[in-house]
């Protein structure tokens, strides 16, 4: 256990999905209304902002009635307790390992409660709709947009997530289904830096045989029992 001391974690819409947020790939899940073209790139949203605008509008309104499960407590429990380095990088842009009370955390693809404005840069905190284009709280130009990361855009922080990644000990992803770059090639990363690597999801992934280790079921039953491992509570 000596070795053990850094973690990182990424979670992605598997976790969420038992709070009843929309997953965007699973059958069924948001693709299957909107084409990802239309929504979730620079040229959709250029083509059609009022389309982009209502999708991210309802996201953000939905995403504010739906509440944490155990595995999101379970992540705030570890980050509250563990006292080495832990990263816990989410694809998923709602605020619920926020909520939960989790702070080591980055959002890779934006924010959906945060509104970007593309002319002086900043971004602020946002609850309501963005269809009747608001003023920038900055700059009083009314171009803001989702601050999420679409399709051709840049994830962010990456600095700071391989950052994390190369001094960690263990990666643990929690279910992300292993199809979305560069979070894909995360666990490729760390088995060349040499760490354990850990899956939990509800079945296996496109990516599990990178993983030392890959666990089935409910993220809500698995992280905690993870987690209470881990803190040697269990
Ligand atoms: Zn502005």
């Amino acid at each position: 256990m000596a070795e053990l001391r850094n973690i990182v974690v990424l979670t992605g819409a598997g976790i969420s999905a038992e709070s009843g947020i929309d997953t965007f790939r699973d059958a069924g899940g948001l693709w299957d209304k909107h084409r990802v073209e239309d929504v979730a790139t620079p040229q959709g949203y250029e083509r059609d902002p009022a389309l982009v605008q209502r999708f991210y509008d309802a996201r953000r309104e939905a995403v504010q009635k739906v509440a944490p499960n155990p595995a999101h407590e379970a992540l705030a429990r570890l980050d509250r307790e563990w006292e080495g380095g832990l990263l816990i990088v989410t694809q998923n842009v709602d605020d619920l390992h926020e909520r939960a009370g989790a702070s080591r955390v980055v959002h890779m693809h934006g924010e959906l409660l945060s509104a970007l404005c593309p002319i002086c840069e900043r971004r602020h905190r946002w609850t309501g709709p963005l269809i009747d284009r608001p003023e920038c709280p900055s700059c009083e130009a009314r171009s803001l947009r989702p601050d999420v990361v679409w399709f051709g855009e840049m994830p962010y922080q990456m600095d700071r997530i391989y950052a994390a990644l190369r001094s960690a000990h263990l990666f643990v992803s929690i279910g992300t289904s292993g199809a979305v770059y560069p979070a894909a090639g995360f666990v490729s990363d760390a088995r060349e830096l040499g760490m354990k690597t850990l899956e939990l999801n509800l079945e296996r992934s496109e990516g599990s045989h990178w993983f030392h280790e890959s666990r089935e079921g409910p993220a809500g039953k698995l992280v905690p029992e993870w987690v209470d491992e881990l803190l040697g509570t269990g």
